[in-house]
Parts: structure tokens; C-alpha cells; sequence
């Protein structure tokens, strides 16, 4: 079976080269066409001699990924993905007036069962490999002919769920030979997967963090988030603790805002009460409502209540841009309906 080039790092590139007889100069020539032409098809490839070209096309794929639907509302763009085992996964291309940002999926499916997302609707599949992450971000590029700076793991999936390829991704999209993406302009968004933020702690790069809280007690947690019987808030809040201390960065807490859920002023003071203090920022994200799931999108003045009552506790606080309302944005989504998985 053929292996996906983009799973490789440049050093296992360089390896591939040297075995099959070739010098390691090009595995840096491969790189240039994959990651910073965007090159798909090895006959592309002219400054490589036609047998290697041939040997590249036998033993390797070169996308992964088949775009099926995109949908705009103008500004944000959602893709389905069609992936080479005919799975499918979403991504979201969301233009910002710092850069454009992509949001990718880390997993077909995701375990962690949230309430209120659409990914969970079909359940687990597989593990998405780290080529098929970068694929997710060289195919935006290449349908948008935009170039990408920002990266989110924010999509289907819980990253630290898939960890070892999740790091393998980032240090292909951070390489300066592949897509040069800085590693601050990349944010790791998990549910709170205790181990993984500890490891993330230790990771050399310096990638951002962020945690979908979603709630500011175990008790209503458990609901939201089911995964939070096993990491529990005070767990989270240690685990990130030692993160602050070890990276001194920023860490960002994720909430969506669900109507008569999680959004009083009851709910907005807990919170404040909980992170206070530490070295956070919090976004809040006003749900997009699910199809086949009860939760709504609380009113205009309920987001600003609980916004201000966030920021008059001193907690540094946004509401996230209003991208993606009128396409189906909530992650996992597009990827339901294409599959009738909300009609199951
Ligand atoms: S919100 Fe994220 S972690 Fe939770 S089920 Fe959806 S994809 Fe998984």
C-alpha cells in the first residue's frame, strides 16, 4: 500500500532518500514543491529527475484528501473532505484582519461525546494521520489561493486523543522547509485531556493552548463535557497551573454560551471566581445550534451580561466573531448531513 509523502518529516525524508540511493538534497526538493508550491501531482516536480519522479509517484501518495462540498457565507469557507479510505472530515477557512486561520479536524469522529457538538453524532472512526492534517491545510490554500498563517485543532476530534500525530503535524507545518508556520501561530484547543496539557508543557515548541471549559462546575460539566468525570475542573485548572508556570503563556479557556445552560450571571461569577488570578483569557463562543441536539444561542443581551459581568470581575474577555452562522459551522456538522447521520 502507498504511505501518505506528507507523514514523513523532513529528517524521515531524508532517510527515505538515502535508501533508495539518492542524497538528502532531495528530500529539501520535495519538501519545496509539497509545502511551499503546494504541488500535487509529481510530474510538477522539474527539477527532479524523471525516475525519482516515478519512484515518488509508486511509493507515495500525494493528497490525501478529495475536496467534496464548500460552503461561504462570504467570509468563512467550510470544506468536506473526502479522505483515501472514503471517510470524510470538515475544515474551516476563517479570514481575520491578523491573517487567515485554518480550523482542522485531528480525528474522523471524536470519543468525547459533548452535548452540544455535532462530531460525536456517528461516533469515534480512526485517527487522522499527521499528512492528512497538513493535506487539510495545503488543500484550503489551493481552492482559496490564500495563503495561511494561523492554525487552530479545533475541528472534529480531541487532539491530545491523537497526540503522537498531532506533534508529528506541527513539526512539519513549523519546519522552515515545509510550511513555516511559526509555532505561535498555532493553538492546540483540547477538552482537558490532563496528560496531554503536561505534556504540552514540556513540548519544545511553543504552540498555544486552550481548554473548552464550558462550564464553571463539575456538576453541570459532567453533562456538557462527559470526559470531565475523568479530568474533573480542579484537575484541569492544576494541570494548567503548571503550564502557566513552566511556559509562562497564555492560556485561553473556551465557553460556549448555551441558552438557559451555562448562561447567568450566577454561572459568569463562578467562572470568574474559578480562573481568577491566573495568567488567562477567555472566549466566548455563542453556540451554533445543533440539528437533532436541544441547545439554542442565548439572546444578544444575555451574551453581553455575561461578558460583562466576566470583565468587571477582571477577567480579559472576547466574544468570538460571528463567522460561519449561515453555513453549517458547528464542527462536525457538514460532515453529518453529507453522511445523513443526523437522520440515524
Ligand atoms: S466539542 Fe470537540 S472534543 Fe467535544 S465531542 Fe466535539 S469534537 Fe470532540
Amino acid at each position: 500500500m502507498k504511505k501518505l509523502i506528507k507523514d514523513f518529516t523532513l529528517d524521515e525524508l531524508k532517510k527515505w532518500a538515502e535508501e533508495v540511493g539518492e542524497k538528502p538534497f532531495r528530500a529539501h526538493q520535495l519538501f519545496e514543491w509539497l509545502y511551499k508550491k503546494n504541488a500535487t501531482d509529481v510530474n510538477a516536480f522539474t527539477n527532479i529527475p524523471i525516475e525519482l519522479r516515478k519512484r515518488v509517484g509508486e511509493e507515495f501518495v500525494l493528497n490525501s484528501l478529495k475536496v467534496v462540498e464548500y460552503q461561504s457565507d462570504g467570509e468563512s469557507i467550510k470544506f468536506l473532505f473526502e479522505l483515501v479510505d472514503k471517510n470524510a472530515i470538515e475544515s474551516v477557512f476563517l479570514p481575520y484582519s491578523y491573517g487567515n486561520a485554518i480550523c482542522i479536524s485531528t480525528q474522523v469522529g471524536c470519543r468525547m461525546n459533548c452535548a452540544f457538538c455535532a462530531s460525536t453524532i456517528g461516533g469515534m472512526v480512526r485517527n487522522l494521520s499527521a499528512g492528512e492534517m497538513v493535506d487539510q491545510i495545503i488543500n484550503v490554500e489551493n481552492v482559496t489561493k490564500k495563503r495561511i498563517s494561523n492554525v487552530v485543532l479545533m475541528g472534529s476530534g480531541e487532539p491530545f486523543d491523537n497526540i503522537e500525530n498531532v506533534f508529528k503535524f506541527i513539526d512539519i507545518i513549523n519546519t522552515k522547509e515545509g510550511k513555516n508556520i511559526g509555532a505561535r501561530h498555532i493553538t492546540i484547543s483540547t477538552v482537558g485531556i490532563v496528560e496531554g496539557i503536561y505534556r504540552l508543557s514540556e513540548y519544545p515548541k511553543q504552540v498555544n493552548l486552550a481548554i473548552s471549559l464550558h462550564a464553571p462546575n463539575n456538576q453541570l460539566r459532567d453533562k456538557l463535557v462527559p470526559i470531565n468525570r475523568k479530568y474533573p475542573i480542579e484537575e484541569i485548572l492544576k494541570a494548567v497551573d503548571d503550564y502557566i508556570r513552566r511556559t509562562n503563556r497564555r492560556v485561553t479557556f473556551e465557553y460556549a454560551l448555551i441558552e438557559d445552560i451555562n448562561d447567568s450571571i450566577e454561572c459568569a461569577k463562578e467562572l470568574a471566581k474559578i480562573l481568577s488570578g491566573r495568567l488567562i483569557h477567555v472566549n466566548l463562543i455563542p453556540i451554533n445550534p445543533v440539528y437533532g441536539k436541544e441547545f439554542k444561542r442565548p439572546s444578544r443581551e444575555r451574551i453581553r451580561d455575561f461578558y460583562n459581568t466576566l470583565e468587571s470581575a477582571g477577567i480579559q474577555v472576547t466574544i468570538r466573531r460571528e463567522l460561519g452562522n449561515s453555513i453549517d459551522a458547528a464542527c462536525g456538522q457538514l460532515r453529518a448531513r453529507h453522511y445523513n447521520i443526523f437522520d440515524k
